[in-house]
């Protein structure tokens, strides 16, 4: 695989990473990848020119998208396509091997967990509070993988150390996501989490991140850290308030200003750069809105992890269609100096969204820096 950052036909990775996650990629084969969940969701797993990226592979737009990939029979790699004129190849994560796994009561792994490339992530909890209600957040599809028998409704602390361990030693992983639906308007599943990292922690010696919205007592971000977690996900998702209470009012209703004494209070525990947010972009508000939004983390030491809308099946927004790519281009553009300024690129982050980067194309703009990854890991075993 390539490490220099021009790519075939004339397109470099910023370009590539900002169209394929804007418009995703069609292909006739099946990708491996994420369907459903906690958040912006589904997208298969590539790595181009040794970025890590996830790309949009459903949903009417992305049957729109002049990318095409077309694998080779080996079925680990192909050549990427853009209006039927070769970009360059595209190497694929390789089916992980705890997906042939299962639990002594016959649970597949996959259902507890799966791989985001290098990456274990589980969504712990598959519910929410808001699902189903007025307050869902419209971007979300956490209900649909439960709905299509993909996932179980909980996942307990001693299978997802049983998992871990097992993608540790089997698949490379390098570090453990977990996100979770809000389970109630408390600690938001703070004591819950704590638990499972504690086990995953003891098993598998791998790094953490936990997402969660932020708990009634602040106390709990010490007790997670405490249980082994080490990077933390508070994610507001969208800073322009009157276009948060359309798309996400549950989250609304926390209010910035709790937001905001969330962010500065976990940083102070787990330190600049290990706490992030997404900021989901395509959902209404403005460029200056969003600048805004990720100067005021950016001051707190929390890594805004900027994201294009992906209109997943399932979700409210599900027949929208993603941000153009000028405009993302525009804010990733002005965030990367600021993180580049701040000493707080994402190669720092020790585990979760911001360490595996391949849903942003934040990084690719963090290359300019300095930031940002540079090549796949080497395949366990080889
Ligand atoms: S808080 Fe919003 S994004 Fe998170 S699981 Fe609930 S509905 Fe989905």
């Amino acid at each position: 695989m390539s490490t220099t950052h021009a790519v075939a036909g004339g397109f470099d990775i910023k370009t590539l990473a900002v169209e394929l996650q804007t418009m995703g990629v069609r292909t006739r084969e099946a990708v491996e990848g994420r369907q459903g969940g906690a958040g912006p969701s589904d997208a298969g797993f590539v790595w181009i020119d040794g970025a890590p990226l996830t790309v949009p592979v459903n949903g009417d737009y992305v049957s729109r998208s002049p990318y095409e990939l077309v694998m080779h029979s080996s079925g680990k790699a192909g050549r990427l396509l853009r209006d039927g004129v070769e970009i360059g190849p595209v190497h694929l994560h390789p089916r992980p091997k705890i997906y042939d796994l299962e639990t002594a009561d016959g649970v597949p792994y996959w259902k507890i967990a799966l791989m985001h490339l290098d990456s274990l992530a589980s969504t712990v909890f598959q519910r929410c509070v808001y699902w189903g209600t007025g307050d869902q957040c419209h971007f979300c599809a956490i209900g649909t993988s439960l709905a299509g028998g993909r996932t179980i409704p909980l996942k307990t602390p001693e299978l997802l150390a049983e998992v871990a361990e097992a993608a540790a030693r089997l698949d490379g992983a390098k570090d453990v996501t977990l996100t979770t639906g809000t389970p109630n308007r408390d600690d938001r599943g703070a004591s819950y989490m704590a638990r499972c990292a504690a086990a995953i922690r003891e098993a598998s010696g791998l790094p953490i991140q936990v997402q969660l919205e932020p708990p009634n007592d602040f106390g709990w971000f010490a007790r997670l850290k405490d249980s082994g977690v080490e990077s933390l996900g508070l994610h507001m998702e969208v800073w322009d308030q009157d276009v948060l209470r359309r798309v996400a009012p549950g989250k609304h209703a926390q209010g910035r200003a709790l937001y905001l004494s969330a962010w500065e209070s976990a940083v102070e525990v787990f330190g600049r750069g290990q706490v992030s947010t997404y900021f989901i972009l395509g959902l209404g508000e403005s460029a200056e809105s969003v600048m805004e939004g990720c100067r005021a983390a950016i001051d707190r030491g929390v890594y805004p992890f900027v994201v294009p809308l992906r209109p997943s099946p399932g979700s409210i927004v599900a027949d929208g269609e993603p941000p153009s790519v000028e405009y993302m281009r525009e804010v990733y553009e002005q965030v990367a100096p600021l993180l580049a300024d701040a000493q707080m690129m994402s190669q720092d982050t020790r585990a979760g969204c911001v360490r595996c980067q391949a849903c942003s194309a934040l990084s690719t703009f963090e290359r300019a820096f300095g930031g940002g990854r540079d090549g796949e890991p080497a395949p366990v075993g080889a």
